[in-house]
């Protein structure tokens, strides 16, 4: 392998080191814990399997853990009454509505109960509008986990030309946006972009979330160039990406594995939007107790 191999792990738990002492910092000037409410409904494996994982990472940097638990019959009135009650809650800096949510259920409207600055996972539309404007707000975790990782190997992001394959809402468009916003010139491909292969061997830097395994070959690759995999495959032999690892290797500068690579920074994000959120929150409280004083 040519390729200098991004280490996930290792810049999460930088990540995760400098979070801690932040944390301790804000608590120690305001006496505010922040703390994060994730809200679970129904008994859905994976999801129990994530939920729990961003519980014990919130506990481990000084987070609170408000975790809230709804039973899978739970109607959209319940999940909107508590959603509302965490919303109001000054205990709450941030809420994380774990998708996906039992099929009776309307997603959607749920998630645009978190108020923007509560919104640790960045979807909702408020949220989306900011970083569109790049105005300050929270990000979506995923996609700032790519962009910590570029920067934590010093790829410059800067004028380059950036593909990045998959137009979601979770992934595609929010890094897109976030490289836009720090001057790259930006690609989004997607289902039925022409000719990916040729579109990607123009990119300095490859962002792959597209959710096909080993999509991206090596002739996608320009030598030299970036390449983020974002995928997650469950397979026999383990975890796998959307980059076909061992020659795209062999060809690009810089190169993320999987597992080993994003996945690690994703919940490091979710981490560090709390603590965000609970600065947020705060000079917001600041300064409107600053104009009603001076009213
Ligand atoms: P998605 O299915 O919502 O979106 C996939 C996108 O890829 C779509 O925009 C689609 O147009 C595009 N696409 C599909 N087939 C294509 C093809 N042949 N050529 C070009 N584009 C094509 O998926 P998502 O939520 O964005 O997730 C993408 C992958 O990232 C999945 O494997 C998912 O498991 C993974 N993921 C990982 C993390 C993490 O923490 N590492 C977080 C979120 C998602």
């Amino acid at each position: 392998m040519t390729a200098v191999l991004i280490d996930g792990k290792a810049v999460a738990a930088r990540v995760r080191a400098t979070l801690k002492d932040e944390v301790a910092a804000f608590t120690a000037a305001t006496g505010i814990q922040p703390g994060l409410a994730t809200v679970l409904v129904g008994g859905d494996p994976a999801s129990e399997v994530y939920v729990a994982s961003k519980r014990k990472s919130s506990v481990a940097v000084g987070l609170a853990d408000l975790h809230q638990h709804l039973p899978e019959d739970a109607t959209q009135q319940q999940v909107e009454e508590l959603l509302h009650r965490l919303a109001a809650d000054p205990a709450v800096s941030g809420i994380l509505l774990q998708l996906p949510v039992p099929a009776h259920l309307d997603a959607a409207p749920l998630i645009e109960l978190i108020p923007f600055e509560k919104d640790v996972d960045g979807l909702t539309t408020m949220s989306v509008g900011l970083l569109a404007q790049n105005k300050p707000g929270l990000r979506p975790c995923t996609p700032s986990g790519v962009i910590e990782l570029l920067d934590a190997y010093d790829v410059p992001i800067e004028g380059a030309n950036v593909v990045v394959i998959g137009r979601s809402e979770l992934v595609g468009r929010p890094v897109a946006q976030l490289l836009v916003n720090r001057n790259a010139t930006v690609t989004i491909t997607h289902s039925r972009t022409k000719d990916l292969a040729a579109v990607c061997r123009t990119a300095d830097i490859i962002v792959a979330a597209v959710g096909v395994k080993g999509l991206v070959t090596a002739d996608f690759v320009k030598s030299g160039a970036a390449v983020i995999d974002v995928g997650i495959h469950r397979g026999p032999e383990g975890l796998s990406g959307d980059v076909d690892f061992a020659p795209a290797a062999e060809v690009a500068g810089f190169i993320t594995p999987v597992p080993g690579g994003v996945g690690p920074m994703t919940i490091a994000m979710l981490l560090g939007n709390t603590l965000r959120a609970a600065q947020l929150q705060h000079s917001l409280a600041s300064a409107s107790a600053s104009a009603s004083a001076s009213a």
